[in-house]
């Protein structure tokens, strides 16, 4: 059978490929978004996981949107304003899936930062949009490229994550939150807010979701895959009720609803007197590990190889001089390490800076220190 014309440029997800090489024996894989299965807060979960058995309704069909008493307790949790809604999706990989079925018509135009998520670059490419790059500043994207690019081309969505970005880390400052959601405003362009690190901050204070400064004309996307477990498959997608209304018809078709048990599980979670608790263990623990990631790249890799610092989130991007950063990478896992190259994180090849990107939550630090001293070794060899 031929394939969709869609598909026909889409390469498969270099990090899911890789994940499977990365986890052989002696490899100490720095490369997937993971967060540290020790950390899943299975023992919080363990009286609803086992309540389950008692209530067979939960494994009835369900209704599109999500569990109702799930939906009730993020109404209040996000302080949704009545004019708004919420849909509880399988991961907020399907919320944005949803929101490309929803909105774009092929040929339509998107506006991501390079580099981006690889996941979006995906999900926006199967839609057949035609992508467009604006370069990423250290406190967001740049603002000139931005708006020229508003200005000058019929843009339909911007799809970023403020927050401790996938892959750079980067963090938006407030007055760059503010800006883009005058642009956004001001161009009639519609924001997509992916924010699955949001709650994975170390330092510094809380900053306003950008949807909060142009709440009419956006869509916020969260994951409990990183404060929560990823195995759950749970996301959600808030924002205008009209909108909401046309990603609950997308969604009967994609999968009718998300796992009713598993929603009533996260929602015993997320009330558990004890999950702040583990939320400022999470954090402490990363934190750890990121100080150690940092400081072990500062004393043994050259310094022309720049990590840039991050308040949160999971990942390193680490800026090499000019070399192929898909041979470093490959060689690197010969080497037992894996990482990410930066070139898929781009959608167009020929504005590839030579980075890497390097997760730091699901390595101990003894395994981040020889996981540097491997990669010492291969960056000696390529650049
Ligand atoms: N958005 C970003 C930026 C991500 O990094 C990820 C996962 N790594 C997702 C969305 C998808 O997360 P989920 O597990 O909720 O589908």
């Amino acid at each position: 059978m031929k394939l969709a014309t869609s598909l026909q440029e889409i390469q498969p997800s270099y990090i899911r490929e890789i994940l499977s090489a990365a986890s052989a024996p002696g490899v100490i894989s720095l490369a997937g978004g993971l967060p540290d299965d020790t950390t899943f807060p299975l023992a919080l979960m363990a009286k609803s996981l086992s309540d389950l058995s008692n209530k067979t309704q939960l494994f009835q069909y369900g209704n599109t949107a999500g569990y109702t008493p799930l939906l009730n307790y993020f109404r209040s949790l996000y302080q949704l304003p009545a004019s708004h809604s919420s849909i509880v999706c399988t991961g907020s990989q399907q919320g944005l899936d949803l929101i490309a079925r929803a909105f774009i018509n092929p040929g339509d135009s998107v506006v991501m930062e390079a580099p981006s998520y690889l996941g979006a670059i995906q999900v926006f490419g199967l839609a057949q949009a035609n992508i467009e790059s604006v370069s990423q500043d250290p406190d967001g994207p740049n603002l000139d490229e931005l708006e020229t690019c508003f200005a000058t081309k019929d843009i339909k969505l911007f799809y970023a994550v403020p927050d401790f970005h996938n892959p750079t880390g980067v963090c938006w400052s407030l007055a760059v939150r503010q800006k883009v959601a005058q642009l956004c405003q001001q161009y009639k362009v519609g924001f997509i807010e992916d924010v699955p690190y949001r709650e994975l901050r170390y330092k510094g204070d809380f900053l306003p979701l950008v949807s909060s400064f142009c709440p009419d004309n956006s869509l916020v996307l969260r994951s409990y895959s990183k404060i929560a477990t990823p195995g759950i498959r749970l996301g959600l997608v808030t924002g205008k009720a009209d909108w909401i209304t046309a990603l609950n018809t997308v969604k009967q078709a994609a999968d009718l609803h998300s796992s009713v048990p598993m929603q009533a599980v996260l929602l015993d979670l997320l009330q558990h007197p004890d999950f702040d608790e583990h939320l400022v263990k999470l954090r402490a623990l990363y934190y750890s590990r990121y100080q150690a990631l940092s400081q072990q790249i500062a004393l043994k890799l050259p310094s022309n190889c720049y990590a840039n610092s991050v308040d949160g989130g999971m990942f390193i991007w680490l800026s090499l001089p000019d070399c192929d950063v898909d041979a470093l990478a490959q060689s690197a896992l010969e080497h037992g390490v894996a990482v990410v190259p930066s070139s898929v994180f781009y959608q167009d090849r020929a504005t590839v800076i030579p980075a890497l990107r390097l997760n730091f939550t699901n390595a101990s630090v003894e395994e981040l220190s020889e996981a540097v001293d491997r990669l010492a070794k291969v960056i000696k060899l390529h650049c």
